[in-house]
Formats: structure tokens, sequence, C-alpha cells
């Protein structure tokens, strides 16, 4: 359904590309994680499949669609399909976690509507089903800033759900925490894409997480795709 086409994008003024000529066919189910050393291109990556980025060479492909050729009201809506889990979470300290999670329904504006009650009974319902699958409803009233580095991230996991997405992309999103909450968070998040049968693209440079996860396994180096593969088949030499 994500199809990458001979994908190479500069960044203005850049001599070397970013992401350089990556051909790339992602299914549904897949759990793929994208490993590369820091400067590799895989925010990149991920920025031309959500459209944040456009591209300078090929194309990216969503069910067919030309990202690129979308208007910006199909972009939003495909953005809508995509749970997006980012590094630094991208939370609102000083709501709870319950608010945070429904600010995945429609947007930070409302979450702050929610303040004052805004919510349905339906949608806090929702919000505590998906709190429920990230091990967070008991701390549904607590405020975000409160929370551990894992938990602000199950609270980020627990948002993206709030859209139903198809897709979950992951820009290293647990490369703020240490390893062994790293491996619980990544394992939770395998969970949730394991019950709801996503496609999910993640970045990370831990190696070693990459193989206890993924189905299948993308190195990225210099902006080149050197590894498409089973995360058993991956080498040192990788
Ligand atoms: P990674 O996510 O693997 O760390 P990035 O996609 O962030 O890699 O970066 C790939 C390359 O593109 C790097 O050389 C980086 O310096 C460059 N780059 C990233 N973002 C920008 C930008 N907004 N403008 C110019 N160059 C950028
Ligand atoms: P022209 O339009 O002048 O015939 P092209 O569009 O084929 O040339 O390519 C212009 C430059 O961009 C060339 O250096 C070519 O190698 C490079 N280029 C073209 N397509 C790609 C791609 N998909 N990825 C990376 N570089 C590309």
């Amino acid at each position: 359904m994500i199809e990458l086409d001979d994908v190479t994008v500069y960044y203005p003024k850049a001599e070397e590309p970013a992401v350089s000529r990556v051909n790339l066919s992602l299914q549904p189910g897949e759990f793929v994680c994208v490993l590369g050393p820091s400067g590799a291109g895989k925010s990149t990556l991920i920025r031309t499949i959500n459209a944040l980025q456009p591209v300078t060479y090929g194309q990216v492909l969503i069910q067919g669609e030309n990202v690129d050729e979308m208007s910006e009201a199909q972009k939003r809506a495909w953005r809508s399909r995509a749970g997006m889990i980012f590094q630094h979470f991208h939370l609102i300290p000083r709501l709870t976690v319950q608010q945070n999670v429904l600010t995945g329904l429609f947007g930070k504006r409302r979450a702050f509507l929610n303040a004052a009650g805004f919510f349905s009974q339906r949608e806090k319902e929702k919000a505590e089903r998906v709190l429920k699958k990230v091990g967070l409803v008991d701390m549904a009233r607590r405020r975000v800033e409160a929370l551990s580095g894992g938990q602000k991230q199950r609270v980020g996991i627990a948002r993206a759900l709030m859209q139903e997405p198809e897709v979950f992309l992951g820009d290293e999103p647990v490369a703020s925490l240490d390893p062994g909450t790293a491996r619980s968070v990544f394992g939770i998040l395998k969970d949730v894409h394991d019950k709801q049968q996503l496609m999910s693209l993640i970045n990370v440079h831990d190696v070693a997480l990459a193989k206890s996860f993924a189905t299948r396994v993308i190195g990225l180096v210099g902006g080149e795709m050197i590894y498409d593969g089973p995360p058993d088949k991956l080498d040192s030499r990788n």
C-alpha cells in the first residue's frame, strides 16, 4: 500500500542527497525497522511518506496515489490514517494523560476545549480503551509532565491509536529512553501492531531492537538503502 519508487531527496543547496534512489514496497502486517546511523536519511524518508517532505526525484505512492500530487486536504486525510510517534513525544505537558490521548482525535485545539469538558462520553471511553492497550488506564488523570519517559511514549502510542490508524510511523520513538524502557515500549508498539494488523515503519538506531521485533529491516547509510531483508540475515557488516 505504500510504495517508494526511486525516491531521491535533496535539501536546498545540499550537494549530496539525504535519500538516494530508494525503492520500497510496504504491505499491511509488516513491522519494518529502518536502521542507520545519525544522518543516514531515516527521518527524511519518513517525512516523504507522511507528506511533510517533497521528493526531488521518484515518487511516493499511497494506494497508488502520488503523495506530492495530493491536495492539502488529501494530505491531511492521509496523515490522519498514519499514526506518528516521535522521539520527543510531542505531548502537551500540562494536560492530563487522557486529554493528550484525546488530542489524537482532533488535534491540539480540541484538547484545550476538553479541559472545559468538551469531549463526549463516547470519546472518553475510547480514550480509556486505548489507554488499556498501553497499560496506562490508571494514569488517565495524571498530568503528562509528571510521567516517566517510558510512560510518556506509551501516551504517544495511545494518542496515535485514537486515530484508528492503518499505519504507524515512528521517528526514533525509543531513542530517548534507557535500554530497558526502550525495549518494553518497543514491545508494546509491536503488540499493538500485531493486534491491529497495522503496517509499521519505525526508525531505530539500535540493531538489537530491530533484530528482536522487526519482520523486515531496511538499512540506510548515507541516504542509500544497503539492506532490505529479514532481521536474522543482518550481520556485523551491516
Ligand atoms: P537521520 O534521521 O537518519 O538522522 P536525516 O533524514 O535527519 O537522517 O538527515 C539526512 C541528511 O539530510 C543529513 O545529512 C542531514 O544533515 C540532512 N538534513 C536533514 N534535514 C535537513 C534540512 N531540513 N535541511 C537540510 N539538510 C537536512
Ligand atoms: P535531464 O532531465 O537533463 O535529461 P534527468 O532528469 O534524467 O536529466 O537527471 C538530471 C540529474 O538528476 C542527473 O544527474 C541524473 O543522474 C539525476 N537523477 C535523475 N533521476 C534521478 C533519481 N531518481 N535519483 C537520483 N538522481 C536522479
